[in-house]
């Protein structure tokens, strides 16, 4: 197949491309490097089949040529991000996801949107199942991204009703691995970069709050089978393995031999104090669980941090 990934130079579309090359696929990528970086896509580049076009999505598509399966990644993905580009994070929901659809539908193709574990914001749910319709501040810090995700969500239900196209939405939990950016301000990469450095972790507020957290690997394999499956209701894929941030912190400073221990700072605004995916849907419906580990996924994942210090970019 022929397969348009937008983002596809950001850390979770980059596995998702080396996943399709792996099955024969063509794969282009759109990226305009907002978030995304040249780096993540180093080994794909000299593929004959992959090809990377420089392009932002909420403007247009600027590719030519049918695809048959079209995956919407692109978009700002870290709290910081939202903070510092919220035009960005709300136009590549809205205005990205329309420009796709009406590409997805001009060719034909099945589309996928990469929405998110922030449709449920705050939850009074636990875990949260899909069928649940969230708890999200609508004018917060977090909103440009959760509430363009919903929009994102309710136009591909739309194109899905009304134009008939193939639709299918993934809600991302929170992912970890190699490629993440090391200064994004999320938990993960700030906390190996702080370990690897010597420094103290920075843990917001008390450190109470939950994540599950989810390997790179194992969620590009639930995205790509949740596509190639018939369920066009929304559908979770993470890992429900749930931690607090302190145990978080605790793990990585153990892990890495650091010794600085760790340090609080002021909890951001609206951040969720816990998450955790339900994933029977998934589970019934394409056979999707996660595989990898969490002392495998986080050692994968420190080394990968380890080595761009070693290069001097960390
Ligand atoms: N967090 C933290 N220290 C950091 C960065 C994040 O304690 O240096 C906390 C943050 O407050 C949140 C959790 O880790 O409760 C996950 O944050 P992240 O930004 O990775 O993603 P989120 O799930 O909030 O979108």
């Amino acid at each position: 197949m022929r397969i348009l990934v937008s983002g596809g130079a950001g850390f979770v579309p980059s596995h998702l491309c080396d996943l399709l090359l792996g099955q024969g696929h063509e794969v282009v990528a759109l990226d305009n490097f907002v978030t995304g970086h040249r780096r993540n896509l180093d080994t794909l580049s000299p593929n004959p089949r992959f090809s990377l076009v420089e392009g932002d999505v909420s403007k247009g598509v600027p590719v030519e040529g049918k695809f048959d399966r079209i995956y919407h990644m692109a978009s700002p993905a870290s709290p910081i991000d939202y903070v510092e580009l919220p035009f960005e994070t709300l136009y590549a929901g809205s205005d990205g996801s329309r420009n796709l659809l009406d590409r997805a539908r001009a060719d034909g193709a099945r589309f996928l949107l990469a929405s998110t574990s922030e449709v449920y914001g705050d939850p009074a749910i636990h875990p949260q199942v899909e069928s649940y319709w969230g708890n999200v501040n609508p004018i917060g810090v977090r909103s440009v991204y959760d509430e363009a995700k919903r929009y994102a969500e309710a136009l591909t239900m739309a194109y899905h009703r009304y134009h008939k196209v193939q639709t299918r939405i993934v809600r991302i939990f929170n992912t970890y691995g190699p490629r993440m950016r090391p200064n994004d301000g999320r938990v993960m990469p700030a906390f190996c970069s702080q370990a690897l450095r010597g420094e103290p972790l920075t843990v917001f507020g008390d450190g109470l709050q939950t994540r599950s957290f989810c390997f790179v690997s194992d969620l590009v394999r639930g995205i790509n089978g949740l596509m190639e499956s018939e369920l066009t209701e929304p559908c979770n894929v993470g890992n429900p393995h749930e931690m607090t941030m302190l145990q978080l912190a605790e793990y990585i400073n153990r892990f890495t031999g650091n010794t600085a221990g760790i340090l609080h700072k002021p909890l951001p605004k609206d951040d969720p104090t816990r998450r955790k995916p339900d994933i029977t849907r998934a589970w019934q419906t394409f056979g999707w669980e996660p595989q990898v580990g969490f002392e495998d996924g986080v050692g994968r994942t420190v080394a990968y941090f380890r080595a761009l210090m070693e290069r001097g970019e960390l």
